[in-house]
């Protein structure tokens, strides 16, 4: 069993982008990175965000607006943002407050600044295998996990576990496309799905996004397959500081031995994300420079 070590290859990307971002002429790429309100985990995540940003040196512009603000307000924040010549892409950070409307918000952002890659026009591309729009980080980061790892989709069952839009719909998309890498057949679960682990079992690559810890065990998996965990779940646990450990939607102790290749939890899918969304920042900046 070789594991997929996704600090590492997020840490690869990073070092690429810095290389590459240094041979730029005139100002770096700008990123906004707009947080609505004190979310917690929004906090961290955008300070995670800002951090790598630094690190490649690609400028943030952080814009925190209060809890209270309105989707008017909102949206006329990200008119402003799509008119600034002087940013490339924007991240409106999910979840928004409950009164606002998060998939509006993210229409209303420019395509072309959409380094998140939710916007109806950059879903679209992905399915019509326009390499010229975003794809959504997480999705684009299990495609060059896989990659990375040497694992090439050509004939390949992909069995994906979960239909979200964030993760199951565009990763069984990106499988699916007719390209060197990717060129897999794929299954697609959802929790209306009849003896999830029948197909499960048929898989060669195994991609689990359904957010319920340790759900994929032994018995659901064929031996050799590659095994890509996206799952991100809290279990209780004493002997931690904390009260919980993280775990994936894989129970990782089982399914371990009989992979070929395994992402592990935290450590997989997870560091992807962020380097990701910088390569998506990149890509903006060029393609408004041609
Ligand atoms: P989500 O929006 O809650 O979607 C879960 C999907 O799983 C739904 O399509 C649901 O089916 C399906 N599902 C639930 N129970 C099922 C079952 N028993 N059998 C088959 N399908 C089932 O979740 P998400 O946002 O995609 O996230 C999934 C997991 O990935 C979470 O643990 C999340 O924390 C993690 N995640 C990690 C990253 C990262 O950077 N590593 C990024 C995003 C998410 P229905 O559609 O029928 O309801």
């Amino acid at each position: 069993m070789e594991l997929i070590d996704g600090n590492q290859i997020a840490a690869d990307i990073i070092a690429e982008l810095k290389t590459e971002v240094a041979t730029f002429a005139g100002r770096p790429p700008c990123i906004a990175l707009v947080r609505v309100g004190e979310d917690p985990a929004s906090v961290s995540y955008v300070k995670k965000k800002e951090k790598t940003a630094a690190e490649i040196g690609i400028l943030s512009r952080i814009i925190l607006p209060p809890a209270t603000t309105t989707q008017v307000e909102l949206e006329k924040l990200i008119d402003d943002l799509n008119a600034d010549p002087t940013v490339d892409g924007i991240l409106v950070q999910s979840p928004l407050p409950k009164h606002l409307d998060e998939a509006a918000a993210f229409r209303r952002l420019a395509a072309h600044k959409d380094v998140d890659g939710f916007h109806t026009l950059n879903i679209g591309k992905v399915a019509q295998e326009d390499d010229t729009g975003f794809v959504a980080c997480t999705p684009a980061g299990i495609m060059e996990l896989l990659r990375r790892s040497g694992t090439d989709l050509k004939g390949k069952h992909v069995v994906v576990l979960g239909r979200s839009l964030i993760v199951g719909k565009p990763v069984a998309l990106l499988a699916l496309q007719k390209k060197a890498g990717a060129n897999g057949t794929v299954t697609l679960c959802h929790s209306g799905t009849k003896d999830v682990a029948a197909l499960t079992r048929q898989a060669d690559v195994l991609i689990a996004a359904i957010g319920r810890a340790e759900f994929v065990t032994a018995d659901m998996v064929k031996p050799g397959a590659v095994i890509i965990d996206v799952g991100i779940n809290r279990v209780p646990d004493a002997t931690k500081k904390t009260g919980y450990r993280l775990t994936g939607d894989v129970h990782f102790p089982t399914v371990s031995p009989l992979a070929s290749k395994i992402t592990p939890v935290p450590g997989g899918v997870g560091p992807m994300t962020v380097a990701m969304l910088m390569k998506n920042t990149v890509k903006a900046y060029k393609q408004a420079r041609p």
